[in-house]
């Protein structure tokens, strides 16, 4: 009788547990994905994911089989389609989401009562979420103690080769009438989001070659160039390891073994730390299942954040007057990707030049990011607000225009995503207001017109933003 693999976020078929784990019983093989409406909303990780699993349809087709599109997302379902194929096994890579985890278990007590057997593996992650505790037995807060703790660990396992053969089982008829009829397609990217489509090819060759461009290329000036956005030169395989088609333990065996001189050696210890981040996000997000949506310094709950949407749409649409903003804004609405650096720097600025609920943030990037990330997203919004654990206190309120003097120094990246500011030579591209009368004139720029003028004054919105921080009730 067949074995059955489910894939989820693990759209690959290299160093993937739970379809390895099938192969190697020996009996045929049915994979299957649950279509979840939920993920199908138009929002750019939709279109991501979307993508990703059509790849791995494709990829399955080419040796011969078929990914199955089973229908309706509760166990219920998915255990009447194993009984009606007559299932023994199921495999799948395990999940961390409060949803994702909810559903698991209770699918797994489902099948287990129907007598089905079922393997989870670890396979996003270096290292599970409970795995790593301090010595009194509790997760840690700290960043840099877990990283520590974390590299005691060792190196994560070998990665699992690609299965060279899958013994693809057919589908019985019984369980035919129980996959969805109309397989959903790829749904549109969201508005404005046409550069996506070029700038995010997707396949687990693609992957494989994004990973082996940065080590070839980039790796060597990574501590030095990872924060500057004018030379483009992170990684960017975020979306990649977001849809699964590649997995975290593969980009850390990739970048491990091109660390062959101290030099290299010293990069690569610092892009680990930053993958290091992706693994502590999800701890948070397994240990406080809310963190999209809950201060976890609760004395933020006082703050009193201005509901504008005046504010927040020029925010969202890049037209806040302060360049470096509006070029991050404009290029996660073009290409569903910002750099870190200019999201550290739009977070601080909605949040405490704004004065914004740092949740209207988060939502704003869960719907534009084609990496969008429960875990990372989250915390990353919490980090930026000074509201989570380990995170950048609320005073350090970063002045936009020197984060762009000293990461984008000639305007190279703003005048990619601001044209209106193209002509602006390079010692008024920070401060485009400052431009006079004549050469205004020159470069037919009209200031509030061409370009808007900052919607805020930095140093009196600074001042109101540390006045209300200092107000709040009983801060630890
Ligand atoms: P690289 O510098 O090449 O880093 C390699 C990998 O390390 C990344 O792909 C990512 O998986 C991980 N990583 C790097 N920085 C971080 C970090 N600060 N936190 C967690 N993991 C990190 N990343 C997401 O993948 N999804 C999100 O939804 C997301 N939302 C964010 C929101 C805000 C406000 C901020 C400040 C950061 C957010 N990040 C998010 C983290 C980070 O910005 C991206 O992971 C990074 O920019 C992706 O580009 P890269 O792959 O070239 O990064």
């Amino acid at each position: 009788s067949p074995v059955l693999v489910l894939f989820r976020d693990d759209f690959r078929l290299a160093d993937h547990p739970a379809l390895s784990g099938a192969c190697a019983t020996g009996q045929p093989v049915l994979c299957a994905f649950v279509h979840d409406p939920e993920t199908t909303r138009g929002d750019a990780i939709g279109w991501w994911l979307a993508k990703a699993r059509t790849a791995l349809e494709n990829a399955l087709s080419e040796q011969g089989g078929t990914l199955h599109p089973l229908s309706g997302n509760t166990p219920d379902s998915v255990a009447a389609f194993v009984k009606a194929a007559g299932i023994e096994s199921v495999f799948w890579n395990r999940r961390y989401d409060p949803t994702g985890k909810a559903q698991d278990t209770a699918l797994k007590a489902h099948l287990e009562q129907q007598g089905v057997s079922v393997h989870s593996s670890a396979a996003r992650l270096l290292h599970e979420p409970w795995t790593i505790r301090t010595g009194a037995g509790t997760p840690y807060r700290v960043f840099t103690a877990w990283w520590k703790a974390a590299r005691a660990m060792g190196e994560p396992g070998r990665c699992l080769p690609a299965p060279q053969h899958i013994p693809f089982a057919a589908l019985p008829k019984a369980a035919q009438a129980l996959t969805a009829h109309a397989v959903p397609s790829v749904p549109p990217l969201p508005e404005g989001a046409d550069a996506a489509e070029a700038d995010w090819p997707c396949t687990e060759a693609d992957a494989q070659e994004v990973l082996a461009t940065f080590v070839d290329d980039n790796l060597a000036h990574y501590i030095q160039e990872h924060d500057r956005p004018d030379k483009d030169t992170t990684s960017r395989l975020s979306p990649y390891l977001r849809a699964g088609l590649l997995s975290a333990r593969q980009v850390w065996h990739a970048v491990r073994a091109a660390a062959t001189t101290p030099a290299l050696a010293e990069n690569a210890e610092k892009f680990l730390s930053e993958l290091g981040w992706r693994d502590f996000a999800w701890m948070q997000l397994f240990y406080e299942p809310d963190l999209a949506w809950r201060n976890l310094r609760p004395e933020f709950d006082h703050m009193p954040w201005q509901k504008s949407p005046a504010l927040l749409a020029a925010w969202q649409q890049g037209q806040t007057g302060y360049p470096l903003v509006d070029a991050g804004m404009r290029q996660l609405y073009a290409t569903g990707w910002m750099h870190n650096r200019v999201r550290m720097v739009v977070a601080s600025f909605l949040t405490k030049h704004l004065l914004t609920d740092w949740r209207e943030g988060e939502q704003w990037f869960q719907a534009r990011l084609v990496d969008a990330d429960p875990a990372q997203n989250a915390m990353n919004w919490q980090w930026c607000a000074g509201t989570g654990i380990d995170a950048s206190p609320w005073f350090r309120i970063f002045n936009p225009v020197g984060q762009s003097e000293k990461f984008d120094p000639t305007g190279a990246y703003i005048r990619t995503w601001v044209p209106e500011l193209r002509q602006m030579p390079d010692k008024l591209i920070h401060t485009p207001w400052k431009a006079d009368a004549t050469l205004c004139r020159q470069i037919g720029f009209t200031p509030g017109k061409s370009y808007p003028n900052p919607i805020v004054d930095l140093k009196l919105a600074r001042g109101i933003a540390l006045e209300c921080w200092k107000n709040l009730p009983a801060r630890k």
